[in-house]
């Protein structure tokens, strides 16, 4: 068996694939806590799905131009 630290799994932080949700949206913000919810049940297809609407939910939102 190798070792790698590379997929070491890290349970304090979220992983790197699950998409961010926007700051200051509440239908992201829900979406997170129902994601968190369904991790921590071990539902990991409702984790997949919450993903899924977060990833997507950032199309509308407006662009906050600087
Ligand atoms: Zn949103």
């Amino acid at each position: 068996m190798s070792h790698k630290t590379m997929s070491e799994p890290v349970h304090l932080l979220p992983p790197a694939d699950w998409p961010a949700p926007h700051p200051g949206c509440k239908v992201c913000g829900a979406l997170a806590a129902e994601r968190e919810r369904a991790q921590a049940a071990g539902d990991v297809s409702k984790v997949s799905d919450c993903n899924v609407e977060i990833r997507e939910h950032k199309d509308a939102h407006p662009r906050t131009r600087r």
